[in-house]
């Protein structure tokens, strides 16, 4: 937004008054020698009236959004299928294994995430692996697999589409459609699986700035899809502790700046079981809507992300005290999870 200032303006003042209402100008310098302010992003949102009012101020122009789509469903609550996202609800819970490795493991893992109050199990059928030789998931069966579980415990699916081949099949089982880190700017698979006209998952890109998943989210909304949310599960960092660095910024300016559903997956961002618990906290404490977490009936056999996957018992206590307020979630005493030990299983 940029805000012309009259002549005789003192900027300084106009300044401070706009902060005042929250808003972060930056001076611009025009080429007609005109005083000019144009507001940060981070600023609150204010009424063009409000800013009209301030001593000083000429004229306040808005140009026009690079994300409309996005800022019409900004604030509102969405309509997921089992579930709705973005308004009052408490804490949504999305849970399952990485990968969908067996009939059995995914029904066993059905029912811990329904015990544990999750309403959507999530699960790959299709696995983005770093190497060509790592078990890549089951494909069209695994999905198969996966609707039966949840139908069974009244869940919904959440599972990714990895590219175009099989697509079809995702939208068919899926309830949700999730976009895996590497996909995030994959722009003919956004807009092939926004024509899938269901909602959608976006996760952050590994590198991407917020201006980039935010327009990524557009992408997905243009092509068709009825709503997209962003799921926040860690950016690249120099740091190999922890498997990926949470960006809980990026987390509180996309629900309080820009009003959009999010969901954190601390299992992603963390790479390490004991780190979950803390790091669910502290993304519902940032604003978001729900988390997204891995379970593994036998995390000790997981083929993919083993020592990320909670046990049952974990995700069982953690799901427990989500079923509250958000306020007394934060307030609750933190359950503890043991670390894997270093050399299990696999991350992909
Ligand atoms: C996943 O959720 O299974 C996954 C592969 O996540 P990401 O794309 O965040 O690595
Ligand atoms: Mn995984």
């Amino acid at each position: 937004m940029l805000i012309a200032l009259n002549d005789d303006a003192r900027v300084k003042d106009v300044q401070s008054a706009l902060q005042g209402l929250g808003l972060w100008t930056r001076r611009l310098e025009t080429e007609d020698g005109q005083q000019a302010l144009a507001v940060e992003p981070h600023s609150t949102a204010v009424s063009i009236e409000r800013i009209r009012a301030v001593d000083g101020v000429a004229a306040v122009f808005r140009p026009a959004s690079p994300h409309p789509r996005l800022d019409a469903q900004a604030g509102r609550a969405l309509d997921l299928g089992p579930a709705r996202i973005g308004g009052h609800e408490k804490p949504l819970l999305m849970a399952g294994p990485c990968a969908i490795e067996s009939q059995e493991q995914v029904n066993e893992a059905a029912e811990i995430v329904k015990r544990a109050g999750g309403l959507f199990l999530r699960g790959g059928a299709y696995k983005p692996r770093t190497s060509p030789y790592s078990f890549s998931g089951h494909g069209e069966p695994a999905l198969r697999w996966m609707r039966a579980a949840a139908d069974r415990h009244g869940l919904g699916v959440i599972t990714e589409a990895l590219g175009e081949a099989g697509l079809d099949e995702v939208i068919a089982h899926a309830d949700i459609i999730q976009i895996g880190t590497r996909n995030m700017q994959n722009f003919s698979l956004l807009k092939a699986v926004g024509q899938g006209g269901k909602p959608v998952l976006l996760k952050r890109g590994r590198a991407a700035t917020i201006e980039e998943w935010l327009l990524a989210g557009e992408h997905v909304l243009a092509g068709g899809a009825t709503a997209v949310i962003f799921c926040e599960r860690g950016i690249q960092s120099f740091d190999p502790q922890t498997r990926n660095l949470l960006d809980l910024g990026a987390v509180a300016l996309l629900k309080h700046v820009y009003k959009q559903p999010v969901i954190v997956d601390p299992s992603h961002a963390t790479g390490r079981r004991d780190l979950i618990p803390h790091l669910a906290r502290a993304g519902l404490a940032a604003g978001a809507d729900g988390l997204l977490l891995e379970v593994h009936p036998r995390a000790d056999e997981a083929l993919s992300d083993g020592p990320q996957a909670l046990s049952a018992g974990a995700l069982i206590g953690l799901g427990q005290s989500l079923r509250r307020p958000r306020e007394q979630v934060l307030e609750l005493p933190q359950i503890t999870v043991e670390a894997a030990g270093s050399s299990k299983g696999e991350r992909s």
